[in-house]
C-alpha cells in the first residue's frame, strides 16, 4: 500500500521531464540493482521522459549487471529531478552533482543519520532498497510497468543485501515482493553463478585470511589487509574487501571486522555482527550503516586497534547481559 511519501514521490516523477538517478560510491548489489531497476521501470512507464543513471565509480564484481549512462552535460541537471537511492548521507553519493538538480528525492533503507532531499522515503527495517522499489511498483502497479530486466536488477539487490534472504530484516513482505519479481523472467541459476562463483586464486587468499586473522579476548574476529598483502595476492581493493565474508561463521565471535588499506592512506573498515548492534561503533569512526552491517574509515593501525578494543568491550558487555547467542 502506498504511504504519503510514496505518493509524493510518484507525483514528483510525473511532474519532471528529466530524471537523474544516483547511488552511493563503492556500489553493492543493492545500489546497482535499485538504481538500474528503478530506471528501467521509469523508462518502460514513461518513454517520453529522459532517465539517466549518473554515477562515477563501478564494481568489477558486479560488471555483469552492466554500466552507467555516459556522463551528461552539467546544464542538464538544472531542471532535472534527482533521485538518490540506497545512500544514507550526501557525502556517500558517488556523484555530488546531485546537488545541481532542481529538486531531490531520497529513497533508502539505512538508519537515517542525515536528511539531504526535499522528499524522503526512508524505511530502515526494509532488507534492501530494491525491496522498497519492488514495494513502490506493487503499490502503483496499475500505473507503472515492470519489465524482465527491471525485475532481474531488483531481485539481484534483494538477494545480495539480505544475504540470500538470511538476515533478520527479511520479512514475509520481503518474500512476497521477491515472489512478485520472480513471476518475471529471471534466470536465477545464471544470476547465482555470476554472484557467487569465484576464481581459484581467491580460495588461496581465503586460506591466508584464516591463517592471519585474530580473535580478541571476547570474540571480535578481525583481519588487517595491508597494501603489501594485496600486492602479494594481486588483489584490487574490492577483491581484498571480500575478506569480511571469510570471518562470518565463527561460534562465539559475534562481531567481525576487516580493515583494508587503500592507496590514498585511508583504511576501509567493514563491520559485521550477529545479535549485537554495531552501527553506533561505525558512526564513531566516520561511518554508519545498518545494525549488523556497517562501514567506516580509519587512518592508521593504531586507530584500527582502538576500534577493535571498543568492539571487544561492547561484545564483553553483550555476552554478560544476554543469553542464547552463538
Ligand atoms: P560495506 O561493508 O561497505 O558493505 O557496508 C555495509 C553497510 O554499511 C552498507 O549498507 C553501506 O552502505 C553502509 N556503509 C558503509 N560505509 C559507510 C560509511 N562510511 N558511512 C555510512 N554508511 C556506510
Amino acid at each position: 500500500m502506498a504511504n504519503e511519501n510514496m505518493k509524493k514521490i510518484l507525483e514528483k516523477i510525473k511532474e519532471y521531464k528529466r530524471i537523474i538517478i544516483f547511488r552511493h560510491f563503492r556500489p553493492d548489489g543493492d545500489a546497482i540493482g535499485s538504481t538500474k531497476g528503478f530506471a528501467e521501470i521509469l523508462k518502460a512507464t514513461y518513454p517520453e521522459k529522459e532517465i539517466y543513471l549518473q554515477n562515477n565509480d563501478f564494481s568489477k564484481h558486479l560488471a555483469f549487471l552492466g554500466g552507467e549512462d555516459e556522463p551528461i552535460d552539467d546544464a542538464l541537471y538544472a531542471d532535472a529531478l534527482g533521485i538518490a537511492l540506497d545512500t544514507g548521507t550526501f557525502e556517500r553519493l558517488s556523484n555530488p552533482k546531485y546537488k545541481l538538480c532542481r529538486e531531490h528525492i531520497k529513497i533508502d533503507h539505512h538508519i537515517p543519520i542525515e536528511s539531504y532531499a526535499e522528499y524522503e522515503w526512508v524505511e530502515e527495517l526494509r532488507s534492501s532498497t530494491c525491496e522498497m522499489i519492488a514495494a513502490f511498483y506493487d503499490a502503483f502497479k496499475d500505473e507503472l510497468c515492470m519489465t524482465d530486466l527491471a525485475a532481474y536488477y531488483l531481485y539481484t539487490g534483494m538477494v545480495t543485501d539480505s544475504g540470500r534472504f538470511r538476515y533478520r530484516d527479511v520479512s514475509g513482505e520481503t518474500l512476497r515482493l521477491a515472489g512478485i519479481l520472480l513471476k518475471f523472467n529471471i534466470d536465477t541459476e545464471k544470476l547465482y553463478a555470476n554472484l557467487y562463483l569465484r576464481e581459484f586464486e581467491s580460495f588461496k587468499f581465503e586460506s591466508h585470511v584464516h591463517k592471519k586473522m585474530k580473535i580478541s579476548e571476547n570474540g571480535v574476529a578481525s583481519i588487517y589487509i595491508s597494501l603489501a598483502m594485496q600486492k602479494e595476492f594481486n588483489l584490487s581493493t574490492e577483491d581484498a574487501s571480500a575478506a569480511i565474508s571469510h570471518l562470518d561463521s565463527i561460534k562465539g565471535s559475534l562481531i567481525w571486522v576487516a580493515f583494508i588499506e587503500c592507496a590514498d592512506g585511508s583504511v576501509r573498515v567493514r563491520l559485521r555482527s550477529r545479535f549485537i548492534t554495531i552501527n553506533s561503533l561505525a558512526e564513531k569512526y566516520r561511518g554508519g550503516g545498518h545494525a549488523c552491517a556497517a562501514g567506516a574509515t580509519v587512518y592508521s593501525r593504531r586507530e584500527a586497534n582502538k576500534l577493535i578494543k571498543e568492539a571487544d568491550a561492547m561484545l564483553k558487555q553483550f555476552k554478560e547481559n544476554n543469553e542464547g547467542w552463538l
